[in-house]
C-alpha cells in the first residue's frame, strides 16, 4: 500500500493511551484501538517514554515507516492551556509533582522531532464528531459537542477549526452556568461545581454532579433506595444501570440531566447558531432504549428558532471510544494543510535551524525529506523533520 504522507493522533488518558493514525487523503488505516498503558501516574518522564511507544505501535500495526509521518496530534484531559501546558495547580490526571506546569505538547515533539499539533481531550472528541458528521464540508460548517463524563467536557468547532480562546479556555461548555427554575425540585439544593461556582451544566451534567448534588437530593425523596446503602462513588457509577432497568429515582436523575444538557444547547443556539448539537459520553453506550429516552429528552429541552430547527440538527458523537485519538489526528492533518504543506516526497526542502545549540545537528540531517513549519505562534521547538532515523529518543531536551 503506498502511503505518502500520514499523521499519527494520540489519546493519552489515565491509565492508557490510544493511537490511530492517518492518512493524506483522510482515510484512518486503523479501525480499532491501539493502546497502551499511559504511565501518567508516574510523571511526564514515563509518560512521554509511553506516548513515543505509542506512535511506534501504530506504525507497527499498519507498517507505515516513521518517515511518512509529518506531524503528531495529541490530546489529554485538562486543565492544560491551549498548547498543552499543564496546570500549574496539578490536574486530576497529572497528580505526580512533575507534571505542574509541565509543557507534554513541546516535551514530546522534542522527543520526536516532529511538530505536535495539541487539544484537550473533550476539544478532540468535538473536532472527530464534527468531521464524521460534515466530511467535505468540515470547513464552512460549526457545531457545539457535550460530552458527559466524570465532568463536562466538549468544545465547540467553528469552520472546522477548534474553538481556543484567548488563554485557552474556550469551549469549557460544563461551566456554563445554566437556568435551574423548574430543573431542581422545590427544596433541593443548588448544585455545586468542583471549579467553584453554583448552577453550572457540570454541577447536574456528569458522574461528579450525579456524586455530590443529584444523589444525595435524590436519595433524600427515596429513603430505602439500595443505592442509598453504597459509598458514594460506587453508587454514582450505579445509577445508570439502575435508570436503564427504569428505576424511578435514576431516571429523575437522569432527567435533571438532560434538562441541563437541553438548556445548555439552547444557550449555544443564542451564542453560535451551530449547524450541529452533538451528545457523547456514556449515556451514549448505553442500552439502545434508555440512550434513545435520554436523547429525546435533550431534544425536548433545546430550545430553538424556528429557522434554526430547520438549519441544525442534534445528533450523538459516534466512535466515542476512538474519538480522542481521531479527532487529534484530524487536528494534525488540518493543521499541516493550513500550514501550506501539501508535503511531496521530492519536494524542495528547507531547514531552518531551531537554535544555536541545534545547528550542528541539524546541518547534519540527511535530507530525505525535510520540511520547516512556520511557527504560527508556536514555541521554536516545533522544527519537523523526518530525517530518516528511528525515534529520536536519545536526542536532549532544548528548553522544553
Ligand atoms: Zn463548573
Amino acid at each position: 500500500m503506498p502511503v505518502d504522507w500520514v499523521v499519527v493522533g494520540l489519546d493519552n488518558g489515565g491509565t492508557t493511551n490510544n493511537g490511530t493514525i492517518l492518512d493524506s487523503s483522510g482515510r484512518f488505516l486503523l479501525d480499532r484501538m491501539a493502546e497502551v498503558p499511559s504511565d501518567v501516574r508516574e510523571g511526564p518522564d514515563k509518560a512521554i517514554q509511553s506516548l513515543v511507544v505509542s506512535v511506534e505501535q501504530v506504525l507497527g500495526l499498519t507498517g507505515v515507516p516513521i518517515t511518512s509521518v509529518r506531524a503528531v496530534g495529541l490530546d489529554t484531559p485538562g486543565p492544560a492551556s491551549g498548547d498543552g501546558v499543564i496546570s500549574s495547580k496539578g490536574a486530576t490526571n497529572f497528580g505526580h509533582a512533575g507534571w505542574r506546569g509541565f509543557d507534554i505538547r513541546g516535551a514530546l515533539a522534542e522527543r520526536l522531532g516532529l511538530p505536535v499539533i495539541y487539544n484537550n481531550d473533550g476539544n478532540s472528541a468535538a473536532l472527530y464528531a464534527h468531521h464524521v458528521r460534515f466530511g467535505a464540508e468540515s470547513g464552512h460548517r460549526s457545531s457545539v459537542a457535550a460530552i458527559v463524563g466524570t465532568g463536562l467536557g466538549g468544545g465547540i468547532i467553528h469552520a472546522g477549526q477548534v474553538i481556543k480562546g484567548a488563554a485557552g479556555m474556550a469551549g469549557e461548555l460544563g461551566h456554563v452556568p445554566i437556568p435551574l427554575d423548574g430543573l431542581l425540585d422545590a427544596g433541593q439544593s443548588m448544585p455545586g461545581c468542583n471549579c467553584g461556582q453554583s448552577g453550572d451544566a457540570e454541577s447536574v451534567a456528569s458522574l461528579t454532579g450525579i456524586q455530590n448534588n443529584l444523589l444525595p437530593y435524590w436519595l433524600t425523596r427515596y429513603r430505602h433506595h439500595e443505592l442509598g446503602g453504597l459509598p458514594a462513588g460506587k453508587a454514582a457509577k450505579l445509577v445508570r444501570k439502575y435508570a436503564e432497568d427504569g428505576d424511578e429515582m435514576s431516571l429523575a436523575i437522569f432527567r435533571q440531566q438532560a434538562i441541563a444538557i437541553g438548556r445548555l444547547f439552547t444557550i449555544a443556539a443564542n451564542f453560535l447558531d451551530p449547524d450541529a448539537y452533538f451528545l457523547g459520553g456514556g449515556v451514549v453506550e448505553a442500552a439502545p432504549h434508555f440512550r434513545d429516552w435520554f436523547f429525546a429528552e435533550v431534544r425536548a429541552n433545546t430550545v430553538l428558532r424556528e429557522e434554526q430547527a430547520r438549519a441544525a440538527e442534534i445528533s450523538l458523537v459516534p466512535d466515542l471510544d476512538m474519538a480522542g485519538a481521531r479527532g487529534s489526528a484530524v487536528a494534525a492533518r488540518d493543521w499541516l494543510i493550513r500550514q501550506g504543506h501539501e508535503v511531496k516526497t521530492a519536494g524542495i526542502l528547507f531547514l531552518r535551524r531551531r537554535d544555536q545549540h541545534d545547528h550542528d545537528k541539524a546541518s547534519r540531517l540527511i535530507a530525505l525529506v525535510v520540511v520547516v513549519m512556520r511557527t504560527a505562534g508556536r514555541k521554536a521547538g516545533t522544527l519537523a523533520r523526518a530525517d530518516g532515523m528511528a525515534l529520536a529518543g536519545d536526542r536532549q531536551r532544548h528548553g522544553a
